[in-house]
């Protein structure tokens, strides 16, 4: 595995790749890497001649400081974790890389996509995370990038992205990576205290029930008896949607194919996010 600090590095390995037409898989990442991540790099090492995993904790893309300030960096395991899943490369840029002075800001119009649930919850988080997944782009020129159904909303953000500005990479996502208790993988857990870890398994449990009435009551009573159950001293609710994976608007009377509960919830002061597809999507 050959590491990359700069975009020197970055161009005079890839270019080769590129001369001779081989696919080159994009996993970006913030790093503090679990098996969710690691499921993206085996699916690219699968699907393409080479992968390369970027590590980059965005900035731009926290909207609460403290966040940023706390979240899990720990580059040595990344590193080890990633050299024994065969990725190619990684590239670790710096922030002045990434946002060079003058570097003009990506404005694209998302419309509700991005201005419900996390769009709504976390102001200008999409902005950040559009501007840094472009750069990112318009760097690595990959073939296809992989990004985990985890972050539903911000899969159908970047595929809304690459539809406006024509980006000739195909958009791949993978299911969610659960822990044996049913909690969604996230850097963020390692925050969590076991109790707490035991706590917002309220979060994955609210979702298995909604998937379990979705086979007998329409999406509106599905969702006030999702909302009904999720009861949990330690774990605060910010939003509990049941959307339209296209539009992401709300669904109420009827199912649509591919409806999904989305989730967003506080365990003490961390901000975790999960979701479910609670009808097939070719149904
Ligand atoms: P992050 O490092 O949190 O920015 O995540 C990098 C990529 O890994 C994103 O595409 C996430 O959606 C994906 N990812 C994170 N956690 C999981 C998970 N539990 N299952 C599947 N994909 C995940």
């Amino acid at each position: 595995m050959i590491t990359l600090h700069t975009i020197n590095e970055l161009q005079t390995q890839l270019t080769p790749h590129q001369k001779k037409e081989e696919t080159i898989g994009f996993v970006p990442t913030m790093g503090a890497l679990h098996e969710g991540h690691i499921q993206l790099v085996r699916e690219a090492k699968e699907k393409c001649n080479c992968v390369i995993v970027s590590i980059f904790v965005n900035p731009t893309q926290f909207n609460n400081p403290d966040d940023l300030k706390k979240y899990p960096r720990q580059l040595d395991k990344d590193l080890t974790l990633l050299e024994k899943n065969d990725c190619d490369y990684v590239f670790l840029p710096e922030e002045s890389e990434i946002y060079p002075p003058h570097l003009p800001k990506i404005s694209i119009t998302l419309g509700a996509i991005g201005e419900v649930m996390e769009g709504q919850f976390r102001p200008h988080h999409f902005d950040g995370v559009v501007n840094v997944v472009a750069r990112l782009f318009e760097l690595i020129q990959p073939t296809k990038a992989f990004f985990g159904r985890k972050d539903f909303q911000q899969v159908a953000v970047v595929r809304k992205m690459v539809d406006e500005l024509h980006l000739p990479v195909e958009i791949i996502d993978s299911p969610i990576v659960r822990s044996e208790s049913g909690l969604a993988l996230s850097s963020r857990n390692q925050r969590l205290s076991e109790q707490d870890k035991e706590a917002a398994v309220v979060i994955s449990a609210t979702l298995k029930k909604g998937l379990e009435w979705a086979k007998k009551y329409p999406p509106i009573v599905v969702l006030n008896k999702m909302k009904e159950c999720f009861t949990h001293p330690q774990v605060k609710l910010e939003y509990l949607q049941i959307v339209n994976p296209s539009t992401l608007e709300n669904v109420n009377q009827y199912w649509v194919p591919g409806a999904t509960a989305c989730i967003a919830a506080y365990c003490g002061e961390v901000r975790l996010i999960d979701n479910m597809e609670l009808t097939p999507k070719g149904k």
